[in-house]
């Protein structure tokens, strides 16, 4: 039945985008700057220059220098 295979196809991408939601939270990022691992102190945003998550101490001293 028609219904039934989309519903399975549904199904399975719905499980793998939970499974990939699943991986993003477990893997940890780094800070591209100083490799210090993303954590609830060390909140990693995108830096200006584009090369990747940094840590907002890396943000701010690169904000000091300008
Ligand atoms: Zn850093």
């Amino acid at each position: 039945m028609p219904n039934e295979d989309a519903k399975a196809a549904r199904e399975r991408a719905k499980a793998i985008a939970e499974a990939r939601r699943a991986e993003r939270r477990n893997r940890k990022r780094k800070c591209v700057v100083c490799g210090v691992e993303e954590s609830d102190r060390a909140p990693l945003s995108a830096h200006p220059e584009g090369i990747g998550p940094a840590c907002r101490g890396c943000m701010e001293q690169k904000a000091a220098l300008r």
